[in-house]
Order: C-alpha cells, then structure tokens, then sequence
C-alpha cells in the first residue's frame, strides 16, 4: 500500500495530503525520475480541471511524464539504464492476456457499437462514449471476446463497426469485471473503417433490416413505453432511462432511451440518429443526446393492433436479453415458492409453458390470475422479459397486469406436454440456441469412449473422474448410465448425451444385465460394440438442447434408431467421415 514512500526517498517533501498513494505508486513505478511532488500536482489538475479521476487520468500522466524525460532529460547514458525503464506499451491480442491493472496497453479491435452521452461527474457535465469492442478482429477462426469500454474524451476514429489498434489503453476493473479505457492520450490508429452501413440521415430503414451495429433512422409505431432505472455497476447511483417496443410492417425492436423522451402507446414516429447495440442475441436501439424523435403522418401505416399481434413472439423465436414481448402460451405447471430475502418473505411462481413450436419455463414474481387447478390455460404475455439459461429461455413475468387468460388457445388442442416434441432439422438446432422439447434426426458418426457406466459426485451430480469429484473429493459416488454420441445432420453435427432411461432402452438391458455385459466385455469392448452397432445409422433423438459460448450439447431422454438400409448406409457414412 505505502510502497512508494521507499522509491521516493530523498526526493522532496512527503506529500500525505492527498488521496492518490496507489496511482502516484504505479505513475513513480513506470517513471522513476518523476517527482512525487509533480505526480501529485497532475493528478489534482486532471481531477480539479478536468473532472478526470485518478484512475483514467493516470495513462496520460505517465505518458506525458515519459515524453517529456525523453528529450530533455540529458542525463548521461549510465544513469537512465541505472533507473528503472518506463513501463513499457503492454502488447497483445486477447482481453484475456490482460491483468486488471494493465495501464499501458496495445490490442487491435473492432468497435462493435460506439454511444455518445453526457454525464455528470463531480457536478459537471462530460460527453463521454461507451460500447462494447471485441479481440481479434482479423482471427475467424477463434472466438472473439467483447468487453465494455469507456472513451473519455471522446475520439472521432472510434465509430461502430471500425477496426482499430489502441496503443496506450488501460484496464478498468471493478468487481472482477474488466473493461477497457480508452484515455485523453491513447492513440487510435484506424486500420479498417468502420463496415457499418453509413445510413443517411434521415433516410428510414425497415426494422427487419437494421444492422447490428451502427445509427439510424427508423420510422415506427410506439408498441410500448416505461420508466426504467439502471442501477450503475460501480455502485454510484442510479440512471432514469425510458424503455419501449417500436414497430412497423417489417417487425419490431426494444428501444432504450438515455434521455428523457415523451411517447405514447399507438404514436407514430421517426427516430433519427439512433444507435444499435446488441444485448445479449437481441438487437436494441439506443436514443441519446443526439437522437431526434418527431412525430409521423401516414395514414396507410400500420395500426398499433396489427403491429401488436405480428410482432407476437412463438417459443422457438424467444432469444436471450429480450424484453418487451408479446406472445400466448399455455401454462403446464404452476408452482408457488416462498423464500426470504433481507429479512422480508418473498414468493416466486414458476412452471413450464407451451406453444405449438416448443416449450419453455416462465417465472412470475406477482401473483398471477390463474392458479395450479386452472390448468392447462392459455395465456396472453404482453411486455414480458427472456432470459437464458444455457440457451433455454426462461420467460419472466414481472406484474400480473402483463398476464390476460384467454378463454381457449389460438391453436386447436391442449397441447400434450409429455409427447410434445417439436420437428426440427439437425443443422437448425445445431446452429440456433437453446431449446426444450424438441426432435430430431441424423447419422451416428461417433461413440465416444466414456459411454457406459458412470459415477456422479453425491452433492453437485458432475461425473467423477479417478473416482474424485474437483470440487468434493474422493468419493464411491452414484451409479447412472450416459452414451455420448455425435449426431450428424447435413451440414453439421450436436453432440449427444443420451441419459439413463433412454440409453437402457435403446441398449435392451436393465442396470443389472448391463453390469453384467460390460463386466464381462470389458469396457473398451462394449463400447467397440456399441460403435459396430450403431455408427453410420440414423437414429432419432429427442430432449433437449443446451447451448453456451463454447459449445452446445443435446440432452437426450429419447433415443431410437431408426431401421433403414443398415448396411448400406453405415459404409456410405464411414466413407463419408472417415470413422472406423
Ligand atoms: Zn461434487
């Protein structure tokens, strides 16, 4: 903590008088001929003069401490190479190369969205720009990570979509989040301008055709309207913004307002100089400082109740970060739950829901007006919100005033949750999100080596590996039996776990015979058995799909082959992939 009084011993007057003794610490550590006197007096003239905090201001000084040693200092040879060298420029490619406290930092990206807003520090306004850029940019291969960053002294180089090399950037954290400063002194060097469609202003693009990143104008019928607050992450205070739903023929879009906006339910309006940022899968527009809203006159657009039921969302169409969404599902399972949470007892209702093109779970924190004996029943969801877990949504309902009963469903029967398995194409699943309750089919291309027995940890239920889970130990564990298989449609494949159930089904066996079997076969055996049985076969599997950054993994409580030309097609497909 007070490591720097040491390197600063002989140099001058102990300055205790201020609050910057880690920032003058790192400044002293990457300039050592610096005063500590000096490095004081700048970091109170950045944070008195320019409302810049010690932490974003803390690059610049280096860097003009730095420069200015360079030239001017004339010490002789010897004794620079005695000092310490200036911290050097930090260079790499990934975020995850950097440490929290990296202050002099070089990394290329691209600039995923780009916003301009004012913001009060210490009292005054600041234009500040934020959004989210993301590492290698010119690597297809390798996923890119995104963070967040802040311009504090907004550039004219950083606009969405560009490819840039930051040379003198900093790391922010803050409560083990990181995210990138981009200071009054780092150099922006424009390597790609930015691919973003440039829209002319004031020239409407169809909603349907929005980019992913980038500012427009759309003209649009307000669908919904509300105050919301965002809590800042750093815990100073709370921001009032303005969220909605516009639409017009072509769809519909969230829209978060920063600044104050007065709209009504049914307007129709044109946003100009809006902003789009993807949250999460789902594309929003931001109104800023610089976004003009005007009311809209055209007698042929859309009316609000059309645009309302063609904007309603199915199941399968419900994606991560979603708000304000319409859709009529059928309510399956209802349960009550009550905890308490600071001192004061809450309920939480949960259960699962259907519409013709899957399933999902929905979360009430409001009483609802149906109750577990009214169901099935067909709801109407308006302004609701989609989470994700490992790519399932999971629909939240906040206020009972968003939930009406609807006396019979839109589609024709009670939709039988036990056999209901949607239809959907292997390479859809494969390159889509989450999804419960759905069916499909491919070609058996690989039996992996750890199908078989099994043993799970007693507590969290992972498998364990040499008999120890990583988290509890060694343990017996218990018993259970998973196939892992990878499932090949035409393009692409899903890795398949096939749980106990169905893998005993589609074995023919009970736990004791199959004991039994793999005992008597050894388990590399078996499992070669398995692989003369099954590869190259097409099977149909149903359960559900998982999906996260990395990967996505089919949980199957369904598995069957499906009898075809066995034979025939079992050489085709071991020609084709090249499986033994
Ligand atoms: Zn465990």
């Amino acid at each position: 903590m007070l490591a720097h009084e040491g390197k600063n011993a002989g140099g001058g007057p102990r300055m205790s008088s201020h609050p910057y003794g880690d920032h003058v610490a790192l400044v002293l550590d990457a300039c050592p001929e610096a005063s500590e006197a000096d490095v004081v007096a700048a970091f109170r003239q950045y944070e008195e003069e320019f409302l810049i905090p010690p932490q974003d201001s803390i690059h610049s000084i280096i860097r003009t401490l730095q420069v200015n040693a360079a030239p001017s200092s004339g010490a002789p040879a010897g004794r620079a190479s005695a000092g310490k060298a200036p911290r050097p420029m930090k260079s790499v490619e990934r975020f995850d190369q950097l440490s929290g406290d990296d202050q002099n930092v070089e990394i290329t990206v691209r600039i995923v969205s780009h916003n301009v807003r004012d913001q009060t520090v210490r009292g005054e306004q600041r234009t500040i720009a934020f959004g989210l850029l993301e590492d290698l940019p010119y690597d297809s291969a390798s996923p890119s990570t995104r963070w967040e960053y802040k311009d504090w002294a907004p550039k004219q180089e950083l606009r969405s979509g560009s490819i840039v090399r930051l040379e003198g950037a900093s790391v922010n954290e803050y409560q083990g989040r990181r995210s990138l400063n981009v200071n009054q002194s780092t150099r922006v060097v424009v390597l790609e301008e930015g691919s973003a469609p440039v829209v002319a202003p004031g020239e409407p693009l169809s909603i349907a055709d929005l980019p992913e990143a980038g500012t427009v104008c759309v003209v649009a019928r307000v669908l919904a309207v509300r105050p919301d607050v965002i809590h800042r992450r750093d815990g100073s205070g709370t921001i009032d913004v303005v969220r909605g739903r516009l639409a017009d023929g072509t769809g519909s879009v969230g829209f978060l307002s920063w600044e104050p906006v007065e709209l009504e339910v049914g307007q129709l309006v044109k946003v100009d100089g809006a902003t789009v940022r993807s949250f999460r899968d789902t594309p929003e527009l931001n109104f800023g400082r610089t976004t003009t809203i005007e009311a809209y006159h055209d007698a042929s657009f859309a009316s609000a109740d059309d645009l309302e039921s063609a904007s309603q969302l199915t199941i399968a169409g419900l994606r991560d970060g979603a708000r304000d969404v319409t859709c009529v599902v059928e309510v399956h399972e209802w349960q009550k739950r009550t905890f308490t949470r600071e001192g004061q007892e809450r309920h939480l209702w949960s259960g699962r829901v259907a519409d013709p093109s899957g399933q999902c779970r929905m979360s009430a924190w409001s009483e609802l007006p149906f109750t577990a004996d009214d169901l099935p029943v067909a709801v109407r969801l308006s302004g609701v919100r989609v989470r994700a877990w490992q790519g399932v949504p999971d629909i939240t309902v906040d206020e009972a005033k968003q939930v009406e009963v609807l006396k019979a469903t839109p589609w024709d029967a009670t939709i039988d949750l036990e056999n209901h398995a949607v239809e959907v194409a292997l390479d859809e699943l494969a390159n889509g999100s989450g999804r419960v309750g759905v069916a499909s089919e491919g070609y058996v291309v690989s039996v992996r080596d750890d199908s078989g027995l099994i043993y799970r940890c007693g507590e969290c239920r992972r498998v364990l590996r040499d008999g120890a889970c990583t988290d509890h130990g060694a343990q017996e564990g218990d018993e259970d039996v998973r196939l892992r298989l990878v499932v090949q449609g035409d393009a692409e494949s899903l890795s398949v776990f096939v749980g106990k159930d169905a893998a005993l089904t589609a074995l023919g066996l009970d736990m004791d015979r199959l004991r039994a079997v793999i005992e008597d076969e050894g388990a590399g055996a078996w499992v070669q058995s398995l692989r003369s049985r099954w590869l190259g076969g097409r099977v149909r599997i149903s359960g559900r799909l998982l999906v996260d950054d990395r990967s996505s993994m089919f949980m199957a409580d369904g598995f069957e082959s499906i009898e075809e030309d066995g034979g025939m097609i079992a050489t085709e497909a071991r020609a084709a992939w090249g499986v033994a």
